[in-house]
């Protein structure tokens, strides 16, 4: 069982939380064609490493964080609010 330490609730089994999603695509802008919207509707990238994701604090606050989540390890290296900009240092190493 993994923690996440949700800004609001505090630290909290995984158990409490739905994965929402890659929290790194963004919308086109309305003119941008459907080629486009198609590709953020339906594509997604699979990494392998570190990843920023949108996780719904379901049974607690029930409010959408962003996490960043190791694919592999499922290790959490960061929880920020959903404005928060995560930024990668280095490999494992991540800040708001
Ligand atoms: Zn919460």
């Amino acid at each position: 069982m993994h923690r996440i330490a949700c800004p609001y609730c505090g630290e909290r089994d995984e158990a409490e939380f739905r994965y929402r999603g890659d929290a790194t695509v963004s919308r086109p802008a309305a003119d941008a064609g459907e080629a486009a919207f198609l590709a953020y509707v339906y594509e997604r990238a699979n990494p392998r490493g570190w990843h920023v994701e949108w996780w719904h604090h379901v049974f607690g606050c029930r409010r959408v964080l962003k996490v960043v989540r190791h694919t592999l390890t499922h290790e959490i290296a960061a929880v920020g609010l959903p404005g928060d900009t995560l930024t990668a240092l280095d490999e494992g190493e991540w800040r708001r």
